[in-house]
């Protein structure tokens, strides 16, 4: 494995990390996948408080058991949206470290900033708190993951002298979304180490059309033009895969071993720009799949709603989408048509889509 450096701590990160967010149910195969990564040399692996409904953390520590652990830096996430009291971060930071069988959290985050967690934040003296847990050995890098505008990651990186990291959502389609590439080389100037998130946009970009599929040709899988594209820049110091098939860990590892920075030619330049432009034609909706909307008081099925209707302008077949629509969402929870506008999903969806417009939307499209 190649390893590539993370801002100024120092520390030396492979190319991938493994993100526990989008794992298969069976927990021995998890920590096959998991352990074979480490074996290849994959040195990060990031969890967080709430994935999984806060089971992946309890995974983690189990996977890393057999002195798997002290093979890698562990990074989890305090979920800030959940801190309602001075004592919630101390207590959160103790049971994760219970649940992840380790003394010290190596790379810990603040999880999801945006406008409104950023002011829990500064109410509950977060930052404080981070460094008061560091001196007391429980954690030892700082940092926090991203999803709001550039001016407020700008202003958030300038708050805190202590910063060792940020964690960004990167891919060539976003790259002048969130923090983008912009925040990316605001954050590293100021030597912070950057961790790409979402680098598929949840598979978005691996299950691709047939027109993309041609446009990339024989020169590089989807995936791979994905990764190689993050890769190539040298501000990069990890990027994150949600692996959740045995597959998906071996194809990303032979990816990863032969990646350099500026490894992209003038050619495989000139295929991502005509593939962005081909999928920004589409109108597609930035759904990641990440699950945080599952909150939703009618229990509607919201990220297998925009797969269908993704795939409807995706593939242009409004017969096997609708199928989809019909047959394969309900199995998760209701239509949207029960959508009653709450905006309660808005609130936490890190993509800022306005979910209940969309709903109304999706089902006059598939009515027709
Ligand atoms: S706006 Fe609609 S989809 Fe969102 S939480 Fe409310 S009912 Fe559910
Ligand atoms: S709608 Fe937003 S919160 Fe829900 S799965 Fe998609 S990106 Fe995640």
């Amino acid at each position: 494995m190649v390893y590539r450096d993370l801002g100024n701590t120092g520390v030396r990160l492979s190319p991938l990390g493994f993100g526990m967010m989008r794992l298969p149910s069976d927990e021995r195969v998890v920590t096959k996948m998991v352990r074979d990564a480490i074996d290849a040399g994959v040195n990060y692996i990031d969890t967080a408080y709430c994935y999984l409904d806060g089971k992946s953390e309890s995974i983690t520590g189990r996977v890393l058991s057999d002195g798997y652990r002290d093979k890698i830096y562990l990074a989890t996430k305090c979920p800030v949206w959940l801190i309602e009291k001075d004592t919630d971060f101390d207590r959160i930071l103790n049971e994760q470290l219970k649940r992840l069988k380790t003394e010290q959290i190596d790379f810990y985050l603040l999880h999801s900033l945006n406008k409104s967690s950023w002011e829990n934040v500064k109410k509950f003296g977060l930052l404080e708190k981070m460094k008061e847990a560091r001196e007391q050995g429980k954690i030892c890098y700082l940092g926090f993951s991203f999803h709001d505008t550039y001016d407020l990651f700008q202003e958030i990186v300038d708050s805190f002298d202590e910063w060792d990291f940020c964690q960004i959502q990167l891919n060539y389609l976003d790259t002048k979304y969130q923090a983008g590439i912009k925040g990316m080389k605001y954050a590293a100037e100021k030597g912070l180490g950057v961790i790409v998130m979402e680098p598929l946009r949840g598979g978005y970009l691996a299950n691709v059309p047939q027109t993309i599929q041609d446009i990339f040709g024989k020169s590089k899988t989807p995936i791979e033009g994905a990764f190689d594209f993050l890769w190539d820049m040298p501000e990069v110091g990890t990027v994150l895969s949600g692996m959740s098939t045995q597959a998906q860990v071996d194809e990303n590892i032979k990816y990863a071993e032969r990646s350099s920075v500026g490894m992209l030619s003038e050619d495989d330049k000139k295929i991502i720009e005509a593939v962005t432009k081909e999928f920004k034609k589409m109108g597609t909706v930035p759904c990641t799949g990440c699950s945080y909307c599952n909150i939703c008081p009618k229990k509607i099925a919201i990220p297998q709603s925009f797969a269908a209707y993704n795939s409807a302008l995706l593939e242009d077949n409004f017969e096997q989408a609708k199928h989809q629509y019909v047959d394969w969402v309900p199995r998760f929870g209701a239509l949207p048509s029960n959508c009653i506008s709450c905006h309660k999903c808005e609130e936490i969806c890190p993509q800022h889509i306005k979910i209940s417009e969309y709903m109304h939307k999706i089902h006059e499209f598939f009515q027709e």
